[in-house]
């Protein structure tokens, strides 16, 4: 079993160069920027009057100054060096008298805020503020990262799409949905391929078909050591290299991960609670850094409700938690099948190996879902 810690580093680290597309910069949301960008012009571009007011030269002193022009766009003209706010000021007959003492000079310098040339913005995922700030250094276009297609295929003879009559012993492949949706959730294109029984030869044809088509298969089931276990076989007879296989984690064990040539794919384990857990923390963490990013999960800290004890310590688990305030409650699940305890969840612990018991009241991160 390969330690969690040291597979996270493998996905993170992994030699990978996306393809770059130019888009529209009104486009670009939630696209991830392709490198790093400088600023054009210095903003403000012009020395600017901060507030409404009279520019002036304070060294002409006294409080009666006779009002030489207009100025729309708040352009500070040579050699003022100060703006009395209109409110400080009174206005009659083509000449302004300052009423109060202006204590600030209320001018913001040209390239006070960015200056042409110095850093603007660095890889990273752009949200709308970001857009905004590209937009006001003239960017039309911006470069990034091409949105690699996500395949997802269920495994499982028992599996039925949800809305057909399900027969003794069959289940609904939930696993189909949830995967996609994650996929969805981090804006990269998906394709469903839907579930494939338990045969190794309708199994191989099915993947051969999404390696070639997908930048990232993700399959569900089957990948354990079971007899009905196909996956493992089917990749290595596909000529698809296993870079690891079994993780000290919980739950999630038996997850997979290997490569065809530019094509890689992720063996989940079936029960949903396992599927769900590994793509948040494992393949999350591969698709940013396909996308050319670092995955950086949002964290926020708080206090223990309950005591916690295991009696296996061996694996570093991942436990879903809900949020009361500041208090972290960890929920109850038993087993990796339970998907509908995760209706409550907010957030994941971690439970690192060799740890048994953590107290009540202890303070923790929780990585927010
Ligand atoms: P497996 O990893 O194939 O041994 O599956 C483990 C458990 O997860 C079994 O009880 C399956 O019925 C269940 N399971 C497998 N695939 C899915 C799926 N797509 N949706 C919901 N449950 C599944
Ligand atoms: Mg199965």
């Amino acid at each position: 079993m390969l330690d969690p810690d040291a597979a996270l580093k493998i996905l993170e680290d992994f030699e990978f160069t996306p393809r770059v597309e130019v888009v529209p910069t009104g486009e670009a949301l939630g696209r991830v920027l392709a490198e790093a960008l400088r600023v054009r012009v210095d903003s403000p571009p012009f020395s600017k009057a901060a507030m409404d007011g009279y520019a002036l030269r304070s060294a002409d002193g006294g409080d009666r100054y006779r009002i030489i022009e207009m100025i729309a766009a708040g352009d500070v003209p040579e050699g003022a060096d100060k703006i009395v706010r209109v409110e400080f000021t009174r206005e009659a007959e083509g000449w302004m008298t300052v009423t109060e003492p202006e204590p600030y000079a209320n001018i913001i310098e040209r390239g006070e805020n960015l200056r042409a040339g110095e850093a603007l913005l660095d890889p990273k995922v752009l949200r709308a503020q970001d857009l905004g700030v590209l937009a006001s250094q003239g960017y039309a276009t911006v470069p990034v990262s091409a949105v690699p297609l996500v395949g997802v295929i269920t495994t499982g003879s028992e599996l039925r799409p949800p809305g057909e009559q399900l027969a003794s012993g069959q289940i609904y492949d939930s696993n189909g949905v949830q995967l996609c949706a994650q996929a969805q959730a981090m804006q990269v294109r998906r394709r469903n391929y839907g579930a494939v029984p338990d045969d190794p030869k309708r199994l191989a044809a099915a993947v051969d078909r999404a390696l070639r088509e997908c930048d990232l298969l993700l399959l569900s089931g089957g990948v354990s050591m079971g007899d009905l276990d196909f996956v493992p076989d089917v990749l290595k007879d596909l000529g698809a290299q296993i870079v690891f296989h079994k993780l000290a984690v919980k739950p999630g064990k038996p997850t997979l991960f290997a490569r065809r040539d530019n094509s890689f794919v992720f063996g989940l384990p079936g029960n949903p609670v396992s599927t769900f857990i590994i793509f948040e923390v494992f393949v999350k963490a591969f698709l940013c850094r396909c996308m050319g990013i670092t995955s950086e999960p949002r964290v926020v800290s708080g206090t223990l409700a309950e005591t916690i004890k295991r009696r296996d310590a061996k694996r570093l688990e991942y436990r879903p938690v809900r949020l009361e305030g500041r208090q972290v409650v960890a929920l109850s699940y038993h087993g990796s099948s339970h998907l509908s305890a995760l209706r409550e969840a907010e957030g994941l612990i971690r439970i690192e190996i060799g740890t048994d018991r953590i107290e009540e009241g202890s303070e923790l991160d929780v990585r927010l879902l």
